[in-house]
């Protein structure tokens, strides 16, 4: 385990569990195969390097499914908006969990505190929380989720939805 301090957080991450556990997953275009995913794994690949390097060196690859990906909407510009997370092996030092509930005076639900992550004027936001989603059966241990919202070009002939 190695400890990066990102942003408001201090992880203790596995990088190399990580990545040997992304290196066997389908990805979305297999997963689910909607437009939204087989653009985004396309598009994540023209995005520039310091953006796809936040993420693998982490160990993780938001092109394949361990965790959720969906698109949001799109932004008029040749980009399309995405929300999605990461499962990682490793654990929240600290820093406060990403995944904050909302008032209860204002109902049900939560919110997240994502943080811009200022490389190339991307609008890649993260955060990172305990409360898993959606984990696969066999992720190895301890696990930390990455919360991110992130925009990557449209590249399919396809109008975007
Ligand atoms: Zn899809």
């Amino acid at each position: 385990m190695k400890q990066l301090t990102i942003l408001d957080w201090v992880v203790r991450v596995d990088v190399e569990a990580t990545k040997q556990y992304y290196r066997n997953l389908p990805d979305y275009s297999e997963a689910c195969g909607c437009d939204q995913c087989k653009n985004f794994v396309l598009g994540f690949q023209m995005l520039p390097d310091p953006i796809r390097s936040f993420f693998t060196e982490l160990g993780v690859d938001p092109r394949y499914n361990a965790g959720e990906l969906y698109g949001m909407m799109y932004n008029g510009d040749g980009t399309y908006l995405y929300g999605g997370w990461c499962h990682i092996a490793g654990e929240l030092v600290d820093g406060a969990d990403c995944k904050i509930p909302v008032p209860e005076r204002l109902g049900k639900g939560f919110t997240f505190h994502l943080v811009h992550v200022n490389e190339d004027h991307s609008d890649l936001r993260v955060g990172f929380t305990r409360d898993l989603v959606l984990v696969r059966n066999d992720f190895p241990q301890p696990i930390l989720q990455l919360e991110y919202n992130l925009s990557v070009p449209w590249v399919l002939d396809s109008t975007p939805e």
